[in-house]
Formats: structure tokens, sequence, C-alpha cells
């Protein structure tokens, strides 16, 4: 038994926890979990079941198992193929059967178990030749020597946590085990009676249940209540930032009727009613002596930028001016053109400017000057809008594209260009389902475009199998020849750019050099300096295939591009396929989308078909939802919301319960003083996540 310092407090820092090394603690950090209160609410995503001690004759191919017993050899080895570090060794049980060992990339592990050492292993059973059995990275556990004790943290229901490089489930269940005696000092934020309409356990029990399950029902019900619980926290911020932004004041934009006629005679194309009734949702927000906070949800090609456009005459026309920020320069230049054809014919006066990083400094200047002024009515640029000192003589509308890929903070500095606050418009990538909308935005209120523009043809879309490559590019050949181009997207490697950067120039030269000699390729990616000239050639025609890294994901237009071959399309996420898909098929010709994966698991393949069988967006990210709150997926914090919370969402009414919840509480008490713990647990999340 671990005998915790007295003065530990669930805010002490997980250092201060035994065996927590200094490297440890930056991995920790890495979860978000700093003190050891972070530690105790990061519940199992799921469990392994590999069930009391067997013996070895006992042992089935393809199933979990535990095993205890002593090392009879162990060695390193460097294996010639790939150049792996392996630790192989062998288990004798008490009847003398042996169970081979092997883990992969783990050379620590021949320095941690010698011959003669009792331990416990647990993990998949393999069948090999000759009637031996293997393990593969299984788990393992040096037991103590003491006669007969069995495995303390291995074995039976093993406990699977979100991790990251260097820790292990079993590290992290020793660190939970010397904690969880504190879990009785956990402070319930949940006020007593919302948990009682909701059937919901205390947080002490629901943390020692989360990690230690007698049942099933135990650990489903402690998520349960953590999904809830974190759902309400978030609600009760978004709650507070509504009243404070609803208390400062903006300039209203009047609706003039002429101004919204004369963009409509410019546009080339009727707006969808989707389109028209998002425009209203706006006009009526923006007339307010409030700010607006508004998202503009919509699917992949739905128009969103011409309803933005829409707002920035409106703007104009009152006297104020816009800005639009965009995640990459690509995507900027591309608004630019956009909104100045949206635009600059119908409103005479009405000037549209570019800033970003890569023009000159003279430009940049007479930019600046352009907007300090107020003689240019929107400027459309990158992130060089809120790094350089770029002033508004006065701004009235402020639009961030893919808001996903700007931090709070960004989109504060943006909006603080304006002398009050200007109204603000986000746009997001892919389409958020409506519950998660709430739950993660909610601060903002939400226009929904749930229709595309007529006349798009869908997207043949495939999962190719790996050898059929072939066939693949094949697609890709008959494609060009006929004038098309192509798009091949990289895998996603969780690394730095640096990597990334290098395994696509290594895929880009494997296909001009083997596959594709004969045309005209180039390769695009984040390190990449030429970047725009690159996309202005592959936009003109003078490159057939482009390889490229996940930075075409964003919304660039290039309508002779009728392929979209996706490599390692099973590490993408759903919405991201769809967003990649939606690069293509911009023209009227047949296009493709092509998705390969590394991982031909039939699970995997039954994932990537779902993009097959759905093109509503709206459809695919409540897939995407649906999966990621089953947290095995790789990245499912990228939402924001721990699993427990995408889980706690899959029922739609919950989230409307839950603010029914909030504005219970906020109407006896609306700045929550009255109900300090969840009051401390709001600033803690306030403190911790930045809400995005
Ligand atoms: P997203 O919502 O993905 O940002 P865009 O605003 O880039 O989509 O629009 C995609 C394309 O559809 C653009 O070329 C745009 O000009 C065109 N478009 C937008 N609205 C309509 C419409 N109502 N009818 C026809 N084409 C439209
Ligand atoms: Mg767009």
């Amino acid at each position: 038994m671990v005998v915790l310092n007295p003065r530990m407090a669930p805010d002490s820092p997980v250092k201060e926890l035994p065996k927590v090394k200094p490297m440890d603690q930056k991995r920790l950090a890495a979860l978000g979990i700093l003190t050891v209160r972070d530690l105790l609410l990061h519940l199992p995503f799921g469990w392994d079941r590999f069930g009391d001690p067997k013996q070895v004759s006992e042992l089935q191919d393809g199933t979990l198992a535990t095993i205890v017993g002593t090392i009879v050899r162990i060695a390193p080895r460097i294996s010639k193929y790939k150049r792996l570090k392996l630790t192989q060794a062998a288990l004798a049980d008490d009847a003398d059967d042996e169970l081979n060992l092997v883990w992969f990339n783990m050379p620590w592990v021949a320095g941690q178990l010698h011959r003669g050492d009792q331990v416990a292993v647990a993990g998949m059973v393999k069948a090999t030749r000759f009637g031996h059995f293997e393990m593969r990275n299984p788990h393992y556990e040096l037991l103590d020597g003491r006669d007969g004790a069995g495995p303390k943290y291995i074995g039976g229901l093993m406990p699977k946590y979100h991790l990251v490089k260097g820790l292990t489930s079993k590290k992290l269940s020793g660190w939970v085990d010397a904690a969880l005696p504190l879990a009785d000092r956990l402070e319930d934020e949940l006020p007593q009676d919302v948990r009682e309409r909701h059937g919901l356990l205390p947080l002490s029990e629901a943390v020692r249940l989360g990690h230690k399950p007698e049942t099933e029902d135990d650990w489903s019900e402690a998520r349960r209540r953590m999904g809830f619980a974190e759902l309400f926290e978030l609600q009760a911020v978004f709650a507070l930032m509504r009243a404070s932004l609803a208390a400062e004041p903006a300039v209203p934009i009047p609706y003039r009727q002429d101004v919204i006629d004369a963009f409509k005679r410019g546009l080339g194309f009727e707006l969808t009613t989707a389109q028209r009734r998002s425009m209203w949702e706006i006009f009526k927000d923006i007339a307010k002596p409030t700010p607006m906070n508004r998202l503009l949800n919509g699917d992949v090609g739905s128009g969103k930028t011409a309803v933005a456009a829409a707002g920035a005459a409106m703007a104009h026309a009152a006297g104020l001016q816009s800005v639009v920020m965009a995640p990459t320069e690509i995507l900027a230049r591309q608004h630019l053109h956009k909104f100045r054809a949206y635009l600059e014919q119908s409103f005479p006066g009405l000037t549209v400017e570019l800033l970003v990083s890569s023009q000159s400094a003279a430009e940049r200047r007479r930019v600046r000057a352009a907007a300090a002024s107020g003689h240019c009515a929107l400027v459309v640029g990158t992130h060089a809008l809120i790094e350089e000192d770029v002033e508004f003589a006065d701004l009235g509308l402020a639009v961030v594209d893919e808001q996903h890929r700007f931090g709070t903070r960004q989109r504060e500095l943006l909006r603080a260009k304006g002398r009050g606050r200007p109204h603000f418009l986000a746009m997001p990538a892919t389409p958020i389902p409506r519950t998660l909308a709430l739950a993660r935005y909610g601060e903002m209120s939400v226009s929904v475009i749930d229709e595309l523009p007529p006349g798009r043809t869908p997207v043949e879309t495939e999962v190719v199998a790996p050898d059929e490559r072939d066939r693949a590019y094949e697609l890709v050949r008959t494609q060009v020849r006929e004038g098309r181009q192509a798009f091949v997207i990289c895998p996603l490697i969780e690394e730095s750019e640096k990597v990334v950067a290098r395994s696509a120039t290594a895929e880009f030269e494997r296909l001009s050099k083997d596959v594709f000699p004969d045309l005209k390729m180039a390769l695009i990616h984040g390190r990449l300096k030429e970047k725009d000239e690159v996309m202005a050639r592959f936009v003109a025609g003078e490159i057939q295939v482009l390889v490229a890294t996940a930075v075409v994901e964003v919304g660039v237009d290039v309508p002779n591009a009728t392929v979209m071959m996706v490599e390692g399309a099973d590490r993408f996420g759903l919405a991201q396929l769809h967003q990649f898909r939606g690069r293509v098929g911009r023209g009227a010709a047949e296009s493709y989308c092509l998705l390969l994966a590394d991982d031909p698991s039939e699970a995997s393949v039954r994932r990537l078909e779902l993009v097959t069988s759905i093109r509503d967006g709206f459809k695919l990210a409540l897939e995407d939802m649906r999966l990621r709150g089953m947290g095995e997926l790789l990245g499912a914090r990228q939402h924001g919301m721990s699993d427990e919370a995408m889980q706690a969402l899959e029922r739609p009414a919950l989230i409307d319960e839950i603010r029914a919840e909030v504005d219970r509480v906020r109407a006896t008490d609306p700045g929550f003083d009255g109900h300090p713990l969840l009051k401390a647990a709001i600033i803690r999340r306030l403190e911790q996540t930045s809400i995005s």
C-alpha cells in the first residue's frame, strides 16, 4: 500500500504522486493532466478482458489471455526487416509449457525483465507454427516474489486509457491507484437537485467506479455522470459568455432592401433557400446594438462565402468595414477573388484588399493604410491580419473562415480590431451536427445551410483495397488523359511538420519516378515556401497531379480536378475525408474520390465505407461524432471534449435538458456565486481548456 503524503490534495500537481518522473509529468500534461484531480477525472475509455490467469496448454488462437510464469529466455534483437528493435522472450508456466513473447520497438523491456523473473503477461494469443503460441507487445508485470501473489495491475479487466507516447495504461493505472484515496475529497460541482433529477452518481463515487468498476453498469454510469458534468460546466461557461457579450455595445448595421437587391443581381446565381434564411438571421442580428456572435454551419460547398459577402455588403452600406480571416494563404487568395466577384461589380465604391505575409512590405503598407483610412471596405487575409499592426477606421463585421484552425486568442485579437465589438461570424470547415454545435459552441447562435446549390454531380466514392492500388493509378491516368487533374493526399502523420514534409516528399518522388513518370506532377506541403505558386500552377492546369499533405483540406476550388486519391484514409476523421471529397466535383464533369487504407482491417474498411454511402455532410459528421464517442479513435479529443461527453451527446435531447438545467440555476443565481463549487469548476475549465 502506497502511503500518500498527507499534504496531498486534489489540486496537488501530479509530480507529487509516487513514481511520476519529470518526463511522465510532461507526458501527462500533453493529455491535459496537470493535477491529481485531472488524473482522477481521466477515466478509461474501455477495457480489455484478459480474464484470470490460464495455463499455456489452455490457450486459444485469437483470444485475450493472462499467463503467470517464469522468464526462461530474454534477449534484445534487431530485425533485418525494417530494422525494428525487438525484444524476444519465452515464459514457462508451472507445467513448463512455454509461451513466446515479442515486443516491437520497446527496447527497455529487455532491461526490465530478466531470466528467472516471475511475471504476468496479458495480451492477444497468436498461434505460430509447430503448435506454439505467441503474444506480441503483451502487457507485463513483474510479480514481487511473494508466493502465490497474482498480478496487481494486469490481467482480468485491464483499463484502456487515452495515452500519449511513452505512457502505458499500466503506468496510468498505478498512479490512479495511488491517487484514488483522494477521490473522497473531490467536491461535487453538480448541484444536488440536478444530480437527483438525472439520476447521476456523486463525483467521488463516479471516479472510484469509473476506474475500478465491478460491473459493466458501474463503468457506464460513471461515464454518464462525467459526461453530463462536463457538458453542464461547458453550458454554464457559455451562458456567462453570452451574458457578457449581450452587455457590450456594438454599432448596429441597419437592414437595407436596396443593398440586398443589388447584391443578388450581381451574384450570377440564385441563392438557395437555406442561404437566404441564414442571410436573414445575420441581418436581424447585426441590426441590433449588441454584437452578433454567430456560427454559419453548412456543408462543404454549400456557399457560406456568399452569405458572408452579403453581410459585408450590408456593413459597407452602413459605412462600416469588414474583415475575413482564413487559415492559409491559398484560401485567403481564393476568398479575395470570390469576394471581389460577388461584390465589386454591384457596389462600385466597395474595394476588397488582401493581406498575407508573403506580400512585399510596400504592398502590405499600402493595404494597412487603406484599412486604417477607411478606404477599403473589406480586407481578406491570414494570421497576418492579427500579427501585423493592422488597424481599421471603423470595423463593423469580423468573419473567421475554417474557424477550428484558430484559437480563442486569435479570434479575440481579430475582434479587438473594432472600436467597439464588431459583429462576429464564424464558418466551420465541415458541418457540425446540431447537438455538437450546441455542446461545443454554445456561446454562439447558429445558422444552418442544409442544402447544396443545385446542379452538383455527386462524387463517385470508393474504398480501394491495397492490392488494387494500380487500378486507382489507372483511373488517375485516364482522367489526366482526358485533360483533368488529380490530387493525391498523403497520410496524416502525427509528428512534426518536418516529418510530414519528408514523407510527402518521398511519396512524391516515388510517384513521379515509378508510377507517373510521364505526367506533370508537383508537391505541396505546409513547409513549402512556394505553396501559392504551386497552387496557382495547379489552378492554371499546368500541373496534372498534385501530391499534397492535408493543406489542401482547406477549401481550395479547382473545377478541373476530378480525382481525389487519399492515402492512409483510415487515419483521417470522416468529416475530414468528406472535406477532401468536396475539393473535387466542383465542375460539371464526373469526379472520383478514392480512399486507400493502410489498415485493411474490417472495422477500418467499414468506417471508410460510411463515406461512400453517406453524401450528406451533416449525417457523416453525426456518424463521426458517434465513433469518436466510442473513444478508441485517434484524435478523439479533437473536438475539445472527452469521449464521455461525446457519448452522452448521442442522446440528442440531453443537450437541451442540460441547457434547461443551467437556465434553472441561473434564474436565481445568474453569476453562479451561490454555487461556489460549480463556479470553481467553471473557472478551472476556462483556465485549462481554451474554449475555442
Ligand atoms: P463553402 O460553404 O464550402 O465555403 P463556397 O462558398 O466556397 O462553399 O461555395 C462553393 C461554390 O459554390 C463557389 O464556387 C460558389 O460561388 C458557388 N455557389 C455558392 N452559392 C451558390 C448558389 N446558390 N448557386 C450556385 N452556386 C453557388
Ligand atoms: Mg469555404
